[in-house]
């Protein structure tokens, strides 16, 4: 049994997390500002023996004996990342700093939530952990994506300068049950506006692509790379089943039998292009690989949402 500390605990990928943990017979203390995290996300813990909430922001530091930290925190949407940018960067640069400072202090090993984003608009596809992107740092995603470029930079100079026992994942568009409903992204944004028979909102013509990942699926390869004892990354984590987003809308209006109409809303500045992620690392190093089709991951989805709202 570990001792195991998860900043943004609270949030969608977190508390899925925090879920597993506990399952698997760990102590979790879950640290969270609850910028995008809820209460109800967690509250099914709180009377667990093994689950602690520590409500505070990872930009101050903390101190704790821990044995695992996977650093989360950080708002993932488009929306919120963009709501106050700065504290955004804070967030994954200080936040980065302070795990390590305590995986150092503590001898933890720390695992970094880093992301395909870190790869901009890419110009490789699919992308794999070599390509080194192809980002703006002036842009409106720049607060996100730089923020977390610093992180991993911040990660391998804490490993070769201090030694400390790191990990790194880059998480692809990964979907399920407790994303927020109003956080904008396109999985959550598609399903309630149909289940509401509201308009379906694609951005751009729609060709764009994505590849999505169910959230448990992730969270056993985020385990997986924890616990090998090899190498710290970097090293993708997504499923490689490319769809164009049309191709979601249309299936999502059909799964939920809605009556919403498509419409066309001009693309977002610095929307990346097409992204699917090369697994071959994780296949070779972690022998993980996902196994929900999309088709039964958004059942699960839209049934989250039918019961919620
Ligand atoms: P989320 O917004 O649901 O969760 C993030 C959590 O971090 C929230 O609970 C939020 O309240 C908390 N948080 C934000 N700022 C904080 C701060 N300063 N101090 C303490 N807590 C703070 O997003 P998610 O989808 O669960 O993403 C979790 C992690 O995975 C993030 O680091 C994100 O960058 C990464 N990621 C997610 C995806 C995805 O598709 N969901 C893709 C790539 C990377
Ligand atoms: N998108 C869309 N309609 C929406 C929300 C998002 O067409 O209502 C598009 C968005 O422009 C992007 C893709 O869907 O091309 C994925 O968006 P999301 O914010 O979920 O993830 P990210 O862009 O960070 O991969």
């Amino acid at each position: 049994m570990y001792r195991i500390l998860v900043t943004g605990g609270a949030g969608f990928i977190g508390s899925h997390l925090c879920e597993y943990l506990l399952e698997h017979g760990h102590k979790v203390i879950c640290m969270d500002n609850m910028f995008t995290g809820t209460y109800d996300n967690i509250s099914p813990f709180f009377n667990h023996p093994h689950f602690e909430f520590v409500n505070s922001n990872v930009i101050h530091p903390f101190h704790m004996e821990v044995d695992r930290i996977f650093n989360l925190a950080c708002p993932a949407s488009p929306i919120h990342y963009q709501y106050d940018p700065i504290m955004t960067t804070k967030t994954s640069v200080l936040g980065a700093i302070n795990v390590l400072d305590l995986a150092r202090r503590c001898k933890a090993r720390v695992l970094q939530a880093s992301t395909s984003e870190i790869y901009g608009d890419p110009i490789q596809h699919p992308q794999a952990e070599t390509y080194r992107g192809n980002v703006s740092t002036i842009g409106p995603r720049a607060c996100y994506d730089e923020g977390k470029r610093i992180a991993e930079t911040l990660f391998f100079d804490y490993k070769r300068q201090y030694g400390v026992d790191i990990r790194i994942i880059r998480i692809f568009n990964t979907y399920g049950p407790r994303m927020l409903e109003n956080d904008g992204r396109v999985v959550s944004n598609f399903i309630v506006q149909a289940l509401h028979n509201k308009d379906i909102t694609i951005y751009g013509d729609g060709s764009q692509t994505r590849s999505f990942c169910f959230v448990s699926d992730l969270v056993i390869g985020m385990v997986a790379m924890m616990e090998q004892d090899d190498f710290a990354g970097p090293v993708n984590l997504g499923n490689p089943c490319e769809r164009t987003i049309k191709q979601l809308a249309e299936m999502i209006v059909d799964m939920t039998g809605s009556h919403s109409q498509i419409i066309y809303k001009p693309l977002p500045e610095d929307d990346p292009v097409r992204r699917k992620p090369d697994i071959a690392l994780a296949k070779e190093k972690l022998h993980w690989e996902p196994s929900v089709a999309l088709k039964e991951g958004l059942t699960k989805t839209i049934r989250y949402f039918m019961e919620k709202y």
